[in-house]
């Protein structure tokens, strides 16, 4: 047992999970298969601004604690950046730093006028109150709020930040904006400028490559095995729409353990009881760890949940034939080749997931034009727009002869690029 575990991790060591690197070596290999010189590289390697603020908190209890927030804004060069903001204690530079790239893939990967940005706060929303949660929103807007706005960066949520979360920071900006400035800041509730199908809209551009990528592989959705990894916003919406399309959901997760039943779980019970957070495997005693579930038999696996999950040490393992990642960076780069040789289809999280800021574009557009669409409209376009994306990135993969994540990657970042030596950057 011991040497078993030391052996493993010795195995862990070898791999280089530090997201920030992998994601500059697809880039680079990218922008090479692409034809652009070594300074282009240079450029896009690291986001153009990094800020690190520090955000003092009263909490409930009188104390003042002293929160690290980073804003991290990749590349202006095709318009103002946009990126979701997360809240979670494992929050690090390099982390946002490599999330605000993947903002900018994803937009060129789906066409929009943005580039990619991302923020983050080290801190744990599951210990704090409402009262402190509201500080802490606010304060942050207060300490980003010279490099952020509707023309310059526009927020939105991210891994445990919601609507009230971005209800409050939009206060604040109007507040210090001295009027009422809803384009500021997407994902917000429907009675403030909010978009009918955000909530829903990660979950539903995952739903709609992952019917494609089925097609392909000769899979029928209906009556399919599919592992959700991660409740939260995206996880449990997929959870519901591919058990409402007749798949047999047999996994789901949290950050505490998983769920597993051959037989299919009960997904209405479990929506029913999770929380805020998108806990809820702890109202049960037969789970099994995050890692286990991914080992299981099914012929799908959503990952939903963070980065790193999997990886050279469970990529032998994976029973899937096809990997839908609705989270940014769930596989490694090295998973990804082993994945790949094994014939697993990978449908990469810059496409995949890209449904959510899609639909962010179409909120901060309506508050715009101050002219709000219905929920049919938004579902038609998104449809369009994600079926557009991974036809053009599955055939890329087939001419380039290249997989998924690197003509994912070769897609996105070449508006970028032109968009950079148009305005004379390289
Ligand atoms: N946080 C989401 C993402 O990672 C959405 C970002 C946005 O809507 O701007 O794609």
């Amino acid at each position: 047992m011991v040497a078993e575990k030391a052996a493993s991790s010795t195995k862990a060591n070898q791999e280089n999970l530090d997201v920030l690197a992998s994601t500059r070596a697809v880039i680079k290999t990218a922008l090479e298969k692409l034809g652009y010189p070594e300074e282009v590289y240079e450029l896009l390697k690291d986001p153009l601004r990094m800020l690190t603020v520090r955000i003092p908190v009263r909490m409930d209890d009188g104390s003042v604690k002293v929160f690290t927030g980073y804003r991290a804004q990749h590349n202006d060069a095709v318009g103002p950046t946009k990126g979701g903001i997360r809240f979670h204690p494992d929050v690090t530079e390099n982390e946002i730093k490599a999330l605000s790239i993947w903002m900018s893939l994803k937009a060129g990967i789906v066409d929009l006028p943005y580039g990619g940005a991302k923020g983050g706060i080290v801190c744990d929303p599951r210990k704090m109150s409402f009262r402190e949660l509201e500080g802490l929103s606010r304060g942050y807007v207060r300490a980003v709020s010279q490099i952020v706005g509707p023309t310059k960066d526009i927020p939105a949520p991210d891994v445990m930040t919601n609507s009230q979360i971005m209800a409050w920071m939009m206060d604040e900006y109007s507040r210090i904006d001295e009027f009422n400035n809803p384009g500021f800041i997407t994902g917000k509730p429907l009675v403030l400028g909010g978009s009918h199908g955000r909530e829903t809209a990660t979950a539903k551009g995952v739903t709609i490559v992952l019917n494609e990528a089925a097609k392909k592989r000769g899979i029928n959705v209906k009556g399919a095995k599919v592992i959700v990894q991660g409740f939260g916003n995206a996880g449990s919406y997929l959870s519901k729409f591919m058990h409402d399309a007749g798949a047999k959901v047999v996994g789901i997760s949290d950050a505490y353990g998983a769920l597993y039943d051959p037989d299919g779980l009960d997904i209405d019970y479990l929506l029913d009881r999770r929380d805020s957070f998108g806990t809820v495997t702890k109202l049960f005693n037969n789970t099994i760890t995050n890692k286990e579930l991914l080992e299981q038999e099914c012929d799908i696996i959503i990952p939903a949940a963070v980065e790193n999950q999997i990886t050279i040490e469970n990529a032998h393992n994976i029973k899937a034939s096809i990997v839908v990642e609705a989270a940014n960076g769930p596989t490694t780069m090295e998973a990804t080749k082993i994945l790949t040789e094994r014939g697993i289809l990978i449908v990469p999280d810059v496409l995949a997931s890209a449904g959510g800021v899609t639909v962010s574009y179409f909120e901060w557009v309506q508050n715009n034009q101050g002219f709000y669409w219905t929920e049919e409209e938004i579902d038609k376009r998104l449809h369009e727009i994600m079926i557009k994306a991974f036809n053009n990135i599955y055939d890329t993969a087939q001419t380039r002869n290249v997989d998924m994540r690197l003509a994912a990657y070769m897609v996105g970042v070449r508006k970028m690029a032109e968009a950079s030596r148009f305005r004379g950057w390289v």
